[in-house]
């Protein structure tokens, strides 16, 4: 089948010139209940949240963003629209679910893993997703981190020996100018022990203009870099984005997509399968599919882990596994990731297991004689590597 992505119509009254253009889309973001009511029939349950739910978590969408919402229960719609449900006391609230104040040795900096760690460049976003994580501080409006904060995260990264990898996060990085965000990009890679960089964002979902030639040529010159986007459901990936997506990774950016498991949005795999598949076809790697945390006001977009596990099963072995996405549940309060998979087992004695595929083929898998395991003669070679990965975290 030939899989399509349909170019977003320009709004009259706006030149293309304009509309395709990064910065006029972010200098003219609808913020206000008057500025969405003019692209938009609000709903009443809209109307309160815009009341209450904008004192909680900022309201803000590009102009793009908005223009591929639908009708009243559309997909798009609920991710970035504020409902009277942000305010309802949920099954569980956390201001920060991730427990991100406790694994924060430096400002700017989450460090939960040896190897790699977070770093927040930026405390902006051009659309605020009602289900964002990140609550306690996405939404500030403090743009690039302060130049003193900067230096102390810089310092962190350089003292930190055993770290591999840096996640620019926020916020979203590519809300910055290609000056400053160049500026990050050099100083990482001044330091020895920075093998790969990883830039987060949402910028070609949400505003894929952003990813200009410009730009992708500037990323390139810091290689290895990983860009890790955030397409949630199939209608977002537009022409646009496709082109967004292609630019990236003809620069040799290879691109990996996280996704949120929500309510009335893709909670059900020929949703999943669909997004997954488009993606993979513009040579994007569907890599997480993440339960929604907890964050505060987010309960009516949550999903049950169990509908996720069957998602997850009902995918398997149906879908590419390169267009598989492997779900995971954050655990909260800074417990890191926990990886959920199907259980295929079916019984286990000694070293005997039952399992079941996918579709319904039974049958045993026999362990060796154990007396007959032994280790690579050359795993000593790579032991300082393994033990410099150990304890370079600091608590
Ligand atoms: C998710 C996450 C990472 C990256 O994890 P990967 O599994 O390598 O993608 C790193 N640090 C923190 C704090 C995270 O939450
Ligand atoms: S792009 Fe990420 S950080 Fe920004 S609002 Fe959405 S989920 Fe939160």
């Amino acid at each position: 089948m030939k899989l399509v992505f349909p170019a977003t119509p320009v709004p009259h009254g706006v030149t293309q010139a304009d509309w395709l253009n990064w910065t006029w889309q972010l200098r003219h973001s609808l913020r206000t209940r008057e500025d969405f009511a003019k692209v938009l029939d609000l709903t009443a349950d809209e109307e309160e949240g815009f009341h209450g739910g904008g004192e909680l978590f900022q309201i803000r969408s590009t102009p793009y963003y908005a223009a591929l919402a639908g009708g009243p229960h559309d997909p798009i719609r609920k991710i970035l629209m504020p409902s009277a449900r942000e305010l309802f006391t949920g099954a569980q609230q956390m201001l920060d679910p991730l427990g991100e104040k406790k694994n924060n040795p430096a400002p700017r900096i989450i460090h939960r893993y040896p190897d790699r760690l977070l770093f927040l460049v930026t405390d902006t976003c051009s659309v605020y997703c009602r289900y964002c994580t990140r609550k306690h501080f996405t939404g500030g409006d403090q743009a690039f981190v302060r130049s003193s904060e900067y230096d102390q995260a810089l310092s962190y990264i350089k003292s930190r020996q055993g770290l591999r990898e840096v996640i620019l996060s926020g916020g979203d990085p590519l809300t910055l100018s290609d000056s400053i965000l160049e500026r990050v990009l050099s100083d990482l890679r001044s330091i020895d022990h920075v093998e790969i960089i990883r830039i987060g964002t949402r910028m070609p979902v949400v505003c894929p203009m952003r990813v200009t030639d410009q730009l992708v040529q500037m990323i390139r010159r810091y290689h290895p870099v990983y860009l890790m986007t955030h397409f949630n459901h199939p209608r977002e990936l537009t022409g646009e984005a496709a082109d967004a997506v292609t630019r990236l990774v003809d620069h040799g950016i290879p691109v990996f997509n996280q996704l949120v498991l929500l309510n009335g949005v893709n909670n059900h795999p020929a949703v999943i399968q669909a997004l997954s598949r488009r993606l993979l076809y513009l040579r994007a790697k569907p890599y997480y599919m993440f339960q929604c945390d907890p964050s505060e006001g987010t309960d009516h977009l949550r999903t049950s882990i169990d509908d996720s596990i069957e998602i997850q099963r009902e995918l398997w072995g149906r879908l590419s596994g390169l267009a598989m996405p492997n779900l995971s549940v954050d655990i909260p309060d800074g417990g890191g990731k926990a990886g959920l998979v199907p259980d295929f087992l079916v019984s286990h004695e000694g070293r005997r297991r039952v399992f079941e595929g996918w579709d319904g083929v039974r049958a045993e898998y026999i362990d060796p004689a154990p007396e007959t395991i032994v280790k690579p003669i050359d795993a000593e070679l790579y032991l300082a590597e393994w033990d410099a990965l150990k304890g370079a975290r600091s608590r």
